[in-house]
């Protein structure tokens, strides 16, 4: 049994690269469900197993047609990403070089890279140089970050200290946001212990109305925290951050951004006036493993008040202090150990150069532009959304006829995009979120379209 590492790893390398190449024109849908898949694998625990090739083998083989393949260029479901080579190959790496990423003074390498990283996602976002940014596994904790140093900042204010004395007994934090926020904002929200929230009207496009922020920011008194959003997963909209930035500081209130893929409109100088303001928040929240591009465990959580993240988050143990002076990763996340997952990002950032993450986002952004151009010439088919960024939304002849289009689409295994619900009307949204997804990708996404529409006449 040859149980070396270097053989292992060998092994596992030629699995995934069979898999990836089947990625670009296999069928999308997965062909097994769950109780087919842990049949396949066999459900008995052994006494004991083969050798460590033997079991990766197996595993490919039997967890395969259960995958979905999300990495294919015309996989358009949810806002997913697709991980590029470099961060794909840094992943294993990281995973290679087993670091517990909590301290600087145990583990500099990989926290060189993270804090380069840190420094450069910064740069291309436009955002302070002096926010401190935090790896966690992505943008609903990223949020949660946010959320909590907000809740905790505007109860000090009140003269309140959430962290010795909890939230029972002291004001009451008001959370105000957009109508059409991420669903991933009401759970955050609720860890938060922040409730869930007064929803401030949006407009047609999803972008919260400032108004209606001012209104409800003066109906009510004591702390707030007010979310907004830079990227609505139906139309790809933002919110007016600027506006609405001003008139919540002007009230007192903390200001989260939850850019999951949308803070990443900063990086390309055509698509940067979306982003316009968001510099002048309070925290932010993004997703590397969606825009960027690397492989999923990548969330980004950005304070501008080093001294507020530290306090809501770090782990004061003393084992743990004593071993450095700088701040630490761990003084930033919820967690304590935790994989060096920032270094993925490095990797894409020092590949890409401030050029090519530029040119990715205003691919995925010309390449959503071709599919809504192509649905458009579609009979029946309507693009509901503008689309200034990665999302379009469209409907066809009526809930029941888009439901068909959506399921003759996933049927045909050429593209996928998600069913979903906008506005009160069923739609199928495509989400362009893939550095593979060109436009001749795009086009035949359009054709896919095309024939699903055919089929369900
Ligand atoms: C994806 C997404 C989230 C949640 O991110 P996760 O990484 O899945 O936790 C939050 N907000 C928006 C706008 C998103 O698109």
């Amino acid at each position: 049994m040859d149980d070396r590492e270097a053989f292992v790893l060998g092994e596992a390398a030629a699995l995934a690269a069979r898999w990836l190449d089947g990625v670009r024109d296999g069928s999308i849908p997965p062909t097994a469900d769950v109780e087919a898949v842990k049949d396949a694998l066999g459900r008995r625990l052994p006494e004991r197993g083969p050798a460590p090739a033997e079991v990766l083998g197996h595993l490919a083989s039997a967890v395969e047609p259960g995958l979905m393949r999300m990495h294919s260029p015309r996989f358009h479901g949810w806002v997913i990403g697709g991980a590029q080579p470099v961060a794909l190959g840094a992943d294993w790496l990281v995973a290679a070089w087993d670091q517990n990423t909590a301290l600087r003074a145990v583990t500099p390498g990989v926290i060189a890279a993270e804090e380069l990283a840190a420094e450069w996602m910064l740069d291309l976002l436009g955002l302070p140089s002096d926010a401190e940014v935090g790896y966690v596994t992505g943008a609903t904790v990223a949020n949660l970050v946010g959320l909590i140093c907000g809740r905790d900042e505007t109860l000090r204010r009140a003269g309140w200290d959430a962290r010795t004395d909890g939230l029972a007994g002291g004001p009451r934090v008001r959370l105000l946001v957009g109508a059409e926020r991420h669903g991933s904002i009401d759970s955050a929200a609720m860890l938060a212990g922040l409730g869930a929230g007064r929803p401030v009207d949006a407009d047609e496009q999803g972008r919260l109305r400032v108004d209606a922020l001012r209104a409800a920011l003066a109906d009510g008194d004591g702390p707030a925290v007010v979310c907004l959003q830079a990227g609505n997963v139906h139309s790809g909209a933002f919110d007016p951050l600027a506006d609405a930035i001003e008139v919540a500081h002007a009230a007192g209130a903390w200001v989260h951004i939850d850019g999951a893929f949308g803070l990443w409109a900063a990086a390309a100088p055509g698509l940067r006036h979306l982003t316009e303001g968001m510099a002048g928040a309070d925290s932010w929240a993004t997703d590397a493993h969606k825009t960027l591009n690397v492989p999923y465990d990548s969330g980004v959580a950005v304070v501008a008040h080093p001294e507020v993240l530290h306090a809501s988050m770090a782990q004061h143990a003393a084992y743990l202090a004593a071993m450095s002076g700088a701040s630490d990763p761990e003084d930033r996340v919820p967690e304590l150990s935790r994989r060096a997952r920032g270094v993925p990002v490095y990797a894409a950032l020092a590949q890409l150069g401030r050029a090519g993450v530029g040119e990715l986002v205003q691919g995925l952004v010309d390449a959503a532009t071709v599919i809504a151009e192509g649905l458009a010439g579609i009979p029946g088919a309507r693009v509901l959304n503008d689309v200034v960024y990665t999302q379009v939304c469209a409907t066809f002849d009526g809930d029941d006829r888009t439901r068909r289009v959506g399921d003759a689409l996933r049927a045909g295994g050429v593209a996928l995009a998600s069913p979903s619900e906008w506005h009160g009307r069923a739609v199928l949204r495509f989400s362009v979120s893939n550095w593979l997804t060109d436009a001749v990708e795009a086009g035949r996404t359009v054709e896919a379209v095309r024939e699903a529409v055919a089929a369900t006449a």
